[in-house]
């Protein structure tokens, strides 16, 4: 697989065995990458591969939010000396969700034997974004939103003004159901869509997280879908039903394991209202 020019001067390639998508935001005098890859190979199969299709230096890297699929790699990119933009609660994150899972998995408490977790050095962003931020990076202007709450608390909207491209990461995803994982919330994820969909145009190029670049009306329907799910996991505590006679019931297009966690999710968020 190849670069694949998405709008003006923007290309992603999916790397690694989650086929995470890395984009390079191209200017005249410099590339900036969106999100480093879920390890130091594919961090360093990233960097290999931009400076080979690229002949400008690589200026900046922004991480769309915490998850390891999308940041792991950061520690190749601070070594580079290049600056690593993200969601102010990215360190928290990492202290309550990635750390603990990075260190499980490096205990051997995992299936996934193709990555290098021993090598992966927590690295959270050196430029910590805490409300809407523009600058210019190789010549491109780029904006950075933080987004409400949702698949996590650290997503980051990146957004080329003068390509009319979104860089989403996994609030929304084209290749399967958007993923409840480590640190989501379900019950605010629909809005915290519907609300920066209302800056998102008709005609706009959104990446996901993972898979083919989609419109704003795909969009719109995942908000639909997610919503669904918000409604499902009230229902189920208004009604006082257990999170397995909810799974028993509850007909929605994800896995069993992700509704579980989104349940789960939900439910403890629920307690404390
Ligand atoms: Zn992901």
């Amino acid at each position: 697989m190849t670069w694949e020019e998405v709008a003006s001067g923007i290309f992603v390639k999916q790397f690694g065995s989650d086929d995470v998508n890395v984009a390079a935001i191209v200017g005249p005098a410099g590339v900036t990458v969106v999100d480093t890859g879920g390890s130091l190979t594919e961090a360093h199969d990233i960097v290999t591969d931009l400076t080979k299709r690229f002949s400008v230096p690589i200026v900046g890297a922004i991480n769309t939010h915490a998850h390891y699929d999308h940041s792991f790699g950061n520690s190749m990119f601070a070594a580079l000396g290049v600056p690593i933009i993200g969601h102010h609660r990215i360190p928290a994150h990492y202290d309550a969700f990635e750390g603990p899972r990075l260190h499980a998995w490096c205990a051997g408490h995992t299936r996934d034997a193709d990555k290098d977790w021993e090598k992966v050095v927590l690295t959270p962003p050196s430029v910590l974004i805490t409300q809407a931020t523009t600058f210019t990076a190789g010549g491109r202007e780029i904006k950075c939103l933080p987004i409400t709450r949702g698949h996590t608390d650290t997503d980051l909207a990146v957004f080329v003004p003068d390509a009319r491209i979104w860089m989403l990461g996994d609030v929304i995803e084209e290749s399967g159901p958007p993923m409840f994982g480590s640190g989501s919330w379900p019950l605010d994820w629909p809005k915290a869509l519907e609300e920066l969909l209302l800056h998102v145009e008709p005609t706009d190029v959104i990446v996901p997280g993972h898979g083919s670049v989609v419109d704003r009306e795909f969009a719109t329907r995942q908000a639909a879908a997610l919503n669904a799910v918000t409604t499902a996991i009230r229902d189920a505590w208004t009604a006082g039903m257990s999170i397995e006679e909810t799974l028993a019931t509850v007909r929605l297009p994800w896995p069993e394991w992700m509704l579980r966690s989104a349940l789960e999710r939900g439910f403890s968020q629920l307690s404390v209202e």
